[in-house]
This record gives structure tokens, sequence and C-alpha cells, in this order.
């Protein structure tokens, strides 16, 4: 049933507050593979913007980021695994996969009988992706993938991984190709779970493929085009984080306007009043990227600048929020305490606040086109 950005809104914020929120409770509900799972399942999130034909749900970006946004502000942890199963996993696949792919792995993605993930970064290559030393060799018919990779959200719950490899470092971007890899393919190994400071309920492993031998029919897209399919795809799920992160700052704000509540002062109000204006401001941006996005117009340095803008909103503003809470020791700080260490994150994945003003800076510099 289709359904408007703001009606769909409507129903995620009911789902986080009665499905999501009771589950807080036990953390290890919230495991990808627990309760949390069947919830998200039946509340057909798993194939929500994706396309119709293939199980998903057709929402426009308009309306992904509303309902990640929503989530996140109940689980920001639940909105991440999310946004890299759509926006990372599934519509690279949806765009770049052939009919038979599309039928064995986008279907069962969409309809949440599989989870995905999305393992580009390497311990030597993060912001520098063209640099992965990921091997791979065609020989016998079949490809064998040899390398290690880090950070991988939902790396060891997920079914599905996307990953990228290259048959020759020298050849830069052009050595790179994607391939699907089943996560439970003698030759996956998760070497380990990775403490955070925050975000510590969302999964984030190391994984090794040792000698993981691969069908043809795993290579995603043309041969040695794989990382524009990652840089492609980081684009539009930029949107997604930058959603995610504005969760987290509307949280903060409730916590901050709570605390300014009970305890009134001039500096609290000030610090409302400047929060709302940074989140309404970031607010905007991540629509407007959407919008552009929906409109199939150029939109990459809205999404870079709506992630910078999100991303920053969430750590101002949970800062603030922790400062408002006197008493560090009490349940509400505890609260803005997480909220401040959630935020940490979304400064850093899909792309550093670094990266995305080199993305910005770039291409409000590029000479006119003409016409
Ligand atoms: C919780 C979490 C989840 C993640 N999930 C995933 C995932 O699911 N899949 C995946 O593939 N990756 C994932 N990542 C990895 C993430 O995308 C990388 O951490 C990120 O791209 C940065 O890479 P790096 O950590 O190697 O830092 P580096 O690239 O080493 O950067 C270190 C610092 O240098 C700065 N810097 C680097 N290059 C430049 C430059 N050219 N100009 C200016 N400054 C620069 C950066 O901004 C940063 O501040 C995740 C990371 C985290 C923390």
């Amino acid at each position: 049933m289709e359904r408007s950005p703001d009606a769909w809104r409507r129903r995620a914020r009911e789902f986080a507050d009665q499905e999501l929120r009771p589950l807080l409770a036990d953390p290890p509900d919230l495991r990808p593979d627990g309760p949390l799972r069947q919830r998200l399942r039946r509340a057909e999130l798993f194939g929500l913007g994706q396309p119709v034909e293939w199980g998903g749900g057709g929402e426009s970006t308009e309306t992904v980021a509303a309902v990640l946004e929503e989530i996140a502000r109940v689980d920001p942890a639940t909105a991440v695994l999310l946004s890299v199963h759509l926006s990372v996993c599934a519509y690279p696949i949806a765009r770049w996969g052939t009919e038979a792919q599309k039928r064995q792995w986008l279907r069962p993605l969409l309809t949440g009988q599989m989870l995905g993930a999305f393992a580009l970064t390497e311990p030597e290559a993060g912001s520098d992706a063209a640099a992965l030393q990921s091997r791979y060799r065609f020989t016998g018919g079949r490809f064998t993938l040899t390398g290690a990779k880090t950070f991988i959200s939902n790396g060891d719950s997920a079914d599905l991984l996307l990953t990228f490899a290259t048959h020759d470092p020298a050849l830069g971007r052009r050595g790179i190709s994607a391939f699907l890899v089943p996560r439970r393919t003698g030759g996956v190994v998760v070497v380990r779970h990775l403490e955070k400071l925050g975000l510590d309920r969302s999964e984030t492993t190391e994984l090794r493929f040792d000698d993981l031998e691969l069908p043809p029919d795993r290579l995603l897209g043309p041969e040695g085009e794989g990382l524009g399919i990652a840089l492609n795809s980081l684009v539009g799920g930029r949107i997604g984080i930058a959603a995610c992160a504005l969760g987290v700052a509307r949280a903060a704000l409730d916590e901050l306007e709570t605390a300014a509540r009970t305890d009134p002062s001039d500096v609290k109000l000030l610090a409302v009043a400047r929060s709302f204006s940074e989140l309404e401001a970031a607010a905007a941006l991540v629509q407007e990227a959407a919008r552009r996005r929906d409109r199939q117009e150029p939109f990459a340095p809205y999404a870079s600048a709506a992630k910078l803008a999100a991303s920053r909103a969430a750590l101002r503003i949970a800062h603030r929020a922790f400062d408002a809470w006197a008493e560090p020791t009490g349940e509400r700080a505890s609260r803005a305490g997480r909220l401040l260490r959630d935020a940490r994150v979304f400064p850093i994945v899909e792309g550093t606040s670094e990266i995305q003003e080199r993305i910005l800076g770039r291409e409000r510099l590029r000479p006119a086109r003409p016409g």
C-alpha cells in the first residue's frame, strides 16, 4: 500500500515506540537474528524504497529517510542496520544485478528472509577505498578471494555480503570488482566483533576471506567496475546515514528540552534555541537531498552536505543535552551520555566528514557545464 512520507513517518514512529522500545530493555532481543528481525520483517522494512517487482515497497527516498529518522530516534543501531541493508546491499543488486541475481538474492533481501551487509573497508583502506588489498583470481572457472575486511556492520548476522576485491592492486580502481558472498560459506571467517564507544548494539565485525571460492555468477556488475558500484551506492547511503543522525539529534533535543524544563536556566534556553535551529537546518538538507534523488536530479553534493550537517547536529545537540543534566550519574544523564556516544559514529561511517567536505568542495568548484 502506498503511503505519503508523512503517513509512513507516523507509522514508523508507532513501530519504534511500540515494537522497538520494549526490546531495548533486553539487548539480546535486539540482535539482528533475534525478535528484532521478525518485527522489522512484519513491518515490511527490509524492502523499503526498493523495487516493487522484487518484493520491495517502492517508496521514495524522502519516505525512507523519514522512516530511518523515526527508528533512529528510538534505536539508532537498528536504523543503521536497515540503512546498510537497503542502501549499500539491496540497492546495488537492484541496479547492477542480473535477473538471475535479483531472483536469487534481491527478493530474499527485500522480503527479510536475508539480511545484507557491505564489506568495503580494510585495515589499510578506509577513506581511500581504491587502495584495498583483498585479492581475487579467476582460475578453473571460479573466483577465489583472499583478504581482510574491517568495521563491517551486520558482518556476522548478515546472510549476504556485498564485497570488493582487486585482481591487481597496481591497477588502482580499474582492478576492483564487486562480489556477492553468502556469509555462511566456507572461506568467510568472522575474526572478531569490534567493541565501540557508542552504537554498541550495532554489530561491527572484522572478517577474513580465506581462499573463498565463488562461482562466476557471484560477480556483480562488469569486472573492474566494483569501485564505481561501491562509491555510487555510498552516495545514496549517505542520505540514510544522515537520516539516522537526525533521529539521534531529535532524541537529544527531547532530552535537552526536558532538562531545560526541569531545571530552567538562561544557558539551557539558549542551548535549546541553537539546537533546534541546527536540527531543522540539517533536516531541511536531508529532505532536499532525498527529493533531488527522487526527482532523478544530481544529488551527491546535497547528500554530502546533509550528512555533514546532520552528523554535526547530532553530536552538538547530544553534547548540550549531556551538559544540561548537572547530575552526571542520573538516569537522564546516562541517556544523554548514550546519545552522545552513539552520535560519534555518524561523522565516520559511509565517508568521514573530511571526505564529505572534499566531495562537496570539488563539486562546487567544478567548471560550469555549457548550457
Ligand atoms: C561503526 C562503524 C560502522 C562501519 N560500517 C561499515 C560497513 O558496514 N562497511 C564498510 O565497508 N565500512 C564500514 N565502516 C568503515 C568506515 O566507512 C570507515 O571507518 C571510514 O570510511 C573511514 O576510514 P578509516 O576508519 O580507515 O579512517 P581513515 O581513512 O584512515 O581516516 C582517518 C582520518 O583521516 C581523515 N582523512 C583521510 N583521508 C583524508 C583526506 N583525503 N582528506 C582529509 N582528511 C582525510 C579522515 O577524515 C579521518 O578523520 C564503519 C565504521 C564504523 C566506525
